[in-house]
């Protein structure tokens, strides 16, 4: 059994929000459900939850002003995922702008929603901040900044979306369908540019340093290394 989370779930869409309160009260979690922006951003400062599940398209105040509402307003990191109806690039670089921690793109299977719950309020728990820590390697997710032995890694996008969605599973690997997956749902670019993504990330990551961080596991996939 896992302890229960307590979820705020701000979604406009009657039906998905009926059934994703059904979903997660199933899970035995406690959920309060709410249809606006404004209401859900209110709900969140007065009680805090373990994890806020955030729709992007909301009337009044969108998601994306939530979460920026919620970061300047909130005294403590509380973990966001993001529900996109597409699966834009677009919308996922302005939701990790404004601190969103984690996305899914609609539809998704509820056991993926449930998994990534989970991994938030653990990871949060788990930090008691909103920095992350594997070795020498720091994770801001607040800022976005990542810093390894000391020294501050200048990552693009993508690749500090990999490296973030590695971070939430390490120690365990990640595999590559899961990575594209993640990164692109279920419309991945025709092209191969997980490779390129992978190639800056550990430029940035691994080049000016002795061990790599970043370990390929012959046909499993990739995982993060601690370096000390
Ligand atoms: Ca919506």
């Amino acid at each position: 059994m896992t302890d229960a989370l307590r979820l705020l779930v701000i979604e406009d869409n009657d039906a998905l929000r009926a059934s994703l309160g059904e979903l997660l009260t199933g899970a035995g979690h406690v959920v309060s459900l709410v249809a606006d922006g404004r209401a859900g951003l209110q709900h969140a400062l007065t009680d805090p939850p373990d994890v806020v599940v955030l729709d992007l398209g909301l009337p009044g105040l969108d998601g994306v002003r939530v979460c920026q509402a919620l970061r300047e307003r909130a005294d403590r990191h509380i973990p966001i995922l993001m529900l996109t109806a597409r699966d834009t690039l677009d919308d996922k670089l302005r939701g990790f702008d404004v601190g969103a921690d984690d996305y899914l793109v609609k539809p998704f299977a509820n056991e993926e929603l449930l998994a990534r719950c989970l991994a938030l309020s653990r990871r949060h728990r788990a930090g008691a901040s909103h920095v992350q820590r594997i070795g020498t390697l720091e994770i801001d997710r607040r800022s976005g900044q990542v810093r390894r032995a000391g020294r501050v890694l200048d990552l693009r996008q993508t690749a500090l979306r990999i490296l973030l969605i590695l971070a939430d599973a390490w120690p365990r690997p990640v595999t590559r369908s899961e990575l594209i997956r993640r990164l692109w749902g279920d419309d991945p670019p025709e092209s191969d540019p997980l490779r390129t993504h992978l190639y800056l990330l550990r430029q940035a990551l691994d080049k000016p340093f002795d061990a790599p961080m970043l370990v390929t596991i012959h046909e499993v996939g990739f995982r993060l290394e601690a370096d000390v």
